[in-house]
């Protein structure tokens, strides 16, 4: 593990850099805080729009960070774990008319499919992007990153199961996109060191992990930014925090360890992924 490097730029204190980690953006109700309606959607584009923000992707901000460039002031990345078809159908519309982008880390092991990998109460699944859709967001200049094949537990795996998480879907989101895959989303938000250099040693050049506080450069050149997610509880009290820096308040810490716990129960429900 290389040294982490907090990125201070001349400054003295370590620089942050906001991303906001959305997941379904979906009119139809389920019982998860993980979906937002496309209105409150709009709701949360147009405040930051009137607060002067503009938005980026994640491979932006990384090169902005490895030229020891200053990410400006106002600047924001919008992403969207998971890859569902309502970042197509809902999110990319409203996105587009505002001439604003985002970054979408697709769980490569299920474009076009439904979503059989999530542990959930309720009847409805919800669709994945399609790799037509996937090729046309990329396209339009959204940027398309993996969020793993199967979406485990990354730090619960065997070393072979691991590399080969990073390895393929980075190899087939390549191959069906037809853009480079640079950054990587670790699903459930957890790493680990190991990880952390597995995601490099993969070709990946940054990684959005779910925690407050500045983002790290490993002297490797490793870029791990810190993503906030937004659930249908994240008011615009937490949206701002957010922006700033700010760690969340004890029920946000809760909820996000409550997500943590999801972690640990999947392959108890669901079953191991298979690797050869
Ligand atoms: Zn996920």
């Amino acid at each position: 593990m290389a040294l982490v490097d907090l990125v201070t730029q001349g400054s003295n204190v370590p620089l942050t850099f906001p991303v906001l980690v959305y997941h379904k953006v979906d009119p139809r109700f389920e019982f998860s805080i993980a979906r937002i309606s496309p209105n409150r959607f709009k709701s949360h584009l147009d405040w930051l729009l009137r607060q002067g923000y503009q938005t980026i992707t994640i491979s932006e901000a990384a090169r902005l960070v490895r030229e020891n460039q200053l990410v400006p002031d106002k600047t924001v990345a919008i992403v969207f774990d998971d890859g569902f078809d309502g970042i197509y159908k809902y999110a990319w519309p409203l996105l587009r008319e505002r001439k604003m982008t985002a970054t979408v880390f697709m769980v490569a092991g299920f474009a076009g499919k439904q979503d059989e990998w999530d542990v959930k109460i309720g009847w409805r699944r919800f669709r994945h992007l399609s790799w037509d859709q996937l090729r046309e967001l990329s396209e339009a200049g959204i940027e398309i990153g993996s969020h793993s094949l199967n979406h485990p537990d990354l730090t619960r795996l065997e070393n072979d199961a691991l590399q080969y998480e990073l390895r393929e879907s980075r190899s087939i989101l390549k191959e069906k996109v037809g853009c480079d895959i640079r950054a990587f989303s670790v699903p459930f938000g957890t790493s680990s060191p190991l990880v952390s250099d597995s995601v490099m040693d993969n070709g990946y050049e940054s990684m959005v992990v779910v925690r407050s506080g500045p983002y790290e450069k490993t002297n490797s050149g490793m870029i791990t930014f810190a993503g906030v997610c937004v659930y249908l509880t994240t008011g615009y009290n937490r949206l701002e925090g957010a922006l700033q820096g700010r760690p969340p308040s004890l029920l946000g810490r809760m909820v996000q360890k409550a997500i943590g716990q999801c972690a640990r129960w999947t392959p108890l429900v669901k079953g191991r992924p298979t690797y050869p």
